[in-house]
C-alpha cells in the first residue's frame, strides 16, 4: 500500500487531501488495461451482434452468452483465487464493471451475477458454502440471484414476509413467502434468499437452489427497457432449506443486504460510466456524418453544447469513482491487516465507504440519464427509431434511478449516513459548522496573492464545503432530531454534498494528470474544470438557498442570502469556448478518448 492521505467516509466534506494523493485512470497498468480490452473484445464479439436477439427476449441466450463470459474468466474477477477466481483489486474489478457497463440488459445480468448473486456467499459464507457454491458461480457453472424485494417490502427491504421455520427434526428451515423483481430469477441456479426466522424482527438469509421442492418461478415481467434480463416473481412454498444453507448468523440477514447494496451500488456507479461512454460515441459517430443545410451537426454550436456536456459530466464522475476505488481498496487492505479474513475484509472495506457508495449511485445514474437523453436529441427522429443503439440505451438507462436502492433513498442516506459517521467520532463536522456558523462574516475563503490555477479552484471547492457545513448546521438547530423527517431540506443537502464530491474530484484529477505528464497544452482539462466548477456553484446555490428558506427566521434570511452569494461566488468564465474545445476533441476523435 502507498503511503498516501486516504480519508474516511464523508471526511471530504470537512478535510482535503492533495492531488497527489488520489488514484486516477491514468494510472492503470497493463494487466488491467488488457482486462478492459478483453471485456471489450467480449462485447464487440459476443454480445453486440446478438443484443437484438437477447432483447427480444431470448432468456436462454442470455444465459449462454452468461456462460460464455464465465469460459473467459470474466466471473471471477472479483473472487480470490483460493475459489477459483482472479482475486483483483477493488479498482480492477470497477474497471471490468465500468466496461460491461456498455452491455445493456447483459450488464445488469452479468452484474446481478457477480455482485448481488455471487459476493454474499463469498463475504458472509463458511468455507464450505464457499466450496460448494462460490467456486462454481465464478467458473459460470452456476447462476446466481439475490431475492430481498416482496411486493410489500422494497424500499422498505426489512419489512419482509418471507418466513423460514425451523423443522422439527431440526434439519431443515421451511421457507413460505414470495419475492419480486428478481433478477435473472428465469434461470439462476442459486437464489440468496433474505427471510425471517420463527418471529424475529429482522432478517436471515439463505442459500436455496432453485430446485429445492416448492420454489416456484413465474413468467418474466415485461419491462420497459432491459429487456433481455429476466426478471420475474418467486414463490417459496414450504421448501425444505437444509440448516447448513442458512448464510451467515441468524439474524444477520439485513446487515448481508445492506453491505451487498453498498457495493451493488458503487458499482452501478461504474456500469453507468461504461454505458455514458458508448452513449457519447454513438452521439458524435451520428453528429459526424448526418448533414442538415448543407453541413454536418456536428458543427453546430447547439450541438457542440451537448457533446461537451456529455463528456465533461462523464469525465467528471470518473474521476470520483476511480478516487473511491482506490480508497477502498486500501480500507480492504487495513482489514486484511487487521486480522480479518478476505471475504469480510473486503465487504467491509466496501461498506465503510457508504457515503460514497449513495453519491456514485445517484449522482452517476442521473448522468446517464442526461447523456442518453442527449443521445437521442442529437440523433433527432432516428433517436427514436429502435434501429438505432441509443433508443436502447435510453429505455434502459431508467431502472438505474431504480433499483440497488432508489435516488430519493440513496440521497437521504447521503446525508444520514454522514452525519452519524461524524456524530461516531470519524471526523468533526459539527465542531466546525458550528464555528462557521458563529463566524458567518468570516466563513469566506479569499484568493491568496499569487494563487495557482488549481489552488483557486481548491479553494472555490472549499467555500462550498464551508457552506454546506453552515447549512447542516442551521438544519439542525433548527429542527434538532427532527431533521430527517424533513426529507426536501436532506435533499437539498444530498445535492449540495453530491456535486463538491465529484467536483473535487474532477479538479485533483486533472491537477495529478498536469504532475504526472506536465501541462495540459491545448488547456483541454482545464477547460473541462472551469465548465464543471462554474455550473456546480449554480447547481449548489439553488439547493442551498432553498434548504435556507425553509428554516431561516425571515431575520436571518438576508444574512444567510448574502452568505450563499459569497460562498458561491466563482471567477467568470467563457463557458462558449470551453465547452467548445471539449466538443472539438470529441469530434475530432469520433468516439470518446479522454
Ligand atoms: C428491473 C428490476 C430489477 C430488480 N432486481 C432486483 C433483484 O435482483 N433483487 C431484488 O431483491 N430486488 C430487485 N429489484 C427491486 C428494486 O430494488 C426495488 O424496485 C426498489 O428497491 C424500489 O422498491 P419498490 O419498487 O417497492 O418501490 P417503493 O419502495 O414502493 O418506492 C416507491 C417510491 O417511493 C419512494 N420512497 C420509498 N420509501 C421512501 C422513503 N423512506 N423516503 C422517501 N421516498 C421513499 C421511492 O424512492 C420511490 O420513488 C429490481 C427492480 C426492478 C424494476
Amino acid at each position: 500500500m502507498e503511503n498516501r492521505k486516504v480519508l474516511k467516509s464523508g471526511e471530504f466534506l470537512v478535510n482535503e487531501i492533495q492531488a497527489n494523493d488520489m488514484f486516477i485512470p491514468e494510472q492503470f497498468d497493463e494487466e488491467q488495461k488488457m482486462i478492459a480490452q478483453t471485456i471489450r473484445d467480449f462485447l464487440e464479439t459476443e454480445l453486440y451482434p446478438n443484443i437484438d436477439q437477447i432483447d427480444s427476449p431470448d432468456i436462454n441466450l442470455m444465459k449462454a452468452t452468461l456462460k460464455k463470459a464465465g469460459e473467459l474468466g470474466l466471473m471471477g474477477i472479483s473472487i480470490p483465487e483460493e475459489y477459483g477466481g482472479f482475486g483483483q483489486s477493488f479498482v480492477t474489478q470497477m474497471l471490468a464493471a465500468e466496461i460491461i457497463g456498455a452491455g445493456h440488459s447483459f450488464s445488469v445480468a452479468f452484474m446481478a451475477h457477480t455482485g448481488i448473486g455471487t459476493l454474499p456467499i463469498m463475504y458472509y459464507g463458511n468455507e464450505e458454502q464457499r466450496q460448494r457454491y462460490v467456486t462454481r458461480l465464478a467458473a459460470g457453472d452456476l447462476i446466481g440471484a439475490y431475492c430481498l424485494t416482496e411486493p410489500g417490502a422494497g424500499s422498505d427491504a426489512n419489512s419482509g414476509k418471507t418466513s423460514a421455520i425451523l423443522s422439527e427434526d431440526g434439519k431443515h428451515y421451511i421457507l413460505n413467502g414470495q419475492k419480486m423483481w428478481i433478477t435473472n430469477a428465469g434461470f439462476a441456479d442459486t437464489q440468496v434468499v433474505f427471510a425471517k426466522i420463527d418471529r424475529d424482527r429482522v432478517l436471515s438469509a439463505f442459500i436455496v437452489e432453485k430446485d429445492f421442492p416448492g420454489v416456484v418461478i413465474n413468467p418474466d415481467e415485461h419491462k420497459m427497457g432491459i429487456k433481455g434480463s429476466s426478471t420475474a416473481q418467486i414463490f417459496y412454498n414450504d421448501v425444505k432449506v437444509p440448516v447448513e444453507n442458512l448464510l451467515g448468523n441468524r439474524g444477520e440477514g439485513f446487515r448481508i443486504a445492506l453491505s451487498i447494496l453498498h457495493m451493488g451500488r458503487i458499482k452501478l456507479g461504474a456500469n453507468v460510466l461504461g454505458a455514458s461512454k458508448k452513449a457519447i460515441t454513438d452521439s458524435v459517430k451520428y453528429a459526424n456524418e448526418r448533414k442538415q443545410f448543407n453541413v454536418l451537426i456536428s458543427t453546430f454550436g447547439s450541438i457542440k453544447h451537448k457533446l461537451a456536456e456529455q463528456v465533461i459530466k462523464t469525465y467528471a464522475l470518473e474521476s470520483a469513482i476511480y478516487r473511491l476505488s482506490k480508497d477502498i481498496d486500501d480500507q480492504i487492505e487495513l482489514n486484511k491487516a487487521s486480522g480479518l479474513d478476505k471475504g469480510k475484509a473486503s465487504v467491509e472495506g466496501i461498506s465503510h465507504y457508504a457515503v460514497e457508495a449513495a453519491i456514485l449511485k445517484a449522482y452517476g445514474s442521473e448522468i446517464l440519464d442526461y447523456v442518453i437523453d442527449e443521445a437521442v436529441q442529437i440523433h433527432g427522429g432516428m433517436g427514436y427509431s429502435a434501429e438505432m443503439a441509443v433508443e436502447r440505451g435510453y429505455r434502459d438507462s431508467r431502472i438505474n434511478r431504480i433499483f440497488e436502492g432508489t435516488n430519493e433513498i440513496n440521497r437521504l442516506l447521503v446525508v444520514d449516513t454522514a452525519m452519524k459517521r461524524a456524530m461516531k467520532g470519524d471526523f468533526d463536522l459539527f465542531g466546525k459548522a458550528t464555528e462557521l456558523a458563529e463566524n458567518l462574516a468570516t466563513c469566506y475563503i479569499p484568493a491568496v496573492e499569487d494563487e495557482s490555477y488549481f489552488e483557486e479552484k481548491l479553494r472555490v471547492i472549499k467555500n462550498f464545503k464551508n457552506l454546506i457545513l453552515i447549512v447542516i448546521q442551521g438544519a439542525s438547530a433548527h429542527f434538532d432530531k427532527k431533521l430527517l423527517q424533513e426529507q426536501e431540506v436532506l435533499n437539498n443537502l444530498a445535492d449540495m454534498i453530491m456535486e463538491v464530491y465529484i467536483a473535487e474530484s474532477l479538479v485533483l484529477r486533472v491537477q495529478k494528470m498536469e504532475n504526472m505528464n506536465g501541462s495540459d497544452p491545448a488547456g483541454l482539462y482545464r477547460a473541462m474544470v472551469d465548465v464543471f466548477v462554474y455550473d456546480a456553484a449554480d447547481k449548489i446555490r439553488k439547493p442551498a438557498t432553498d434548504a435556507i428558506y425553509s428554516f431561516a427566521t425571515s431575520d436571518l434570511q438576508l444574512n444567510y442570502k448574502n452568505v450563499i452569494e459569497t460562498l458561491t461566488g466563482t471567477a467568470g468564465v467563457n463557458v462558449k469556448d470551453a465547452r467548445r474545445k471539449v466538443a472539438d476533441k470529441l469530434i475530432e476523435d469520433n468516439c470518446y478518448k479522454f
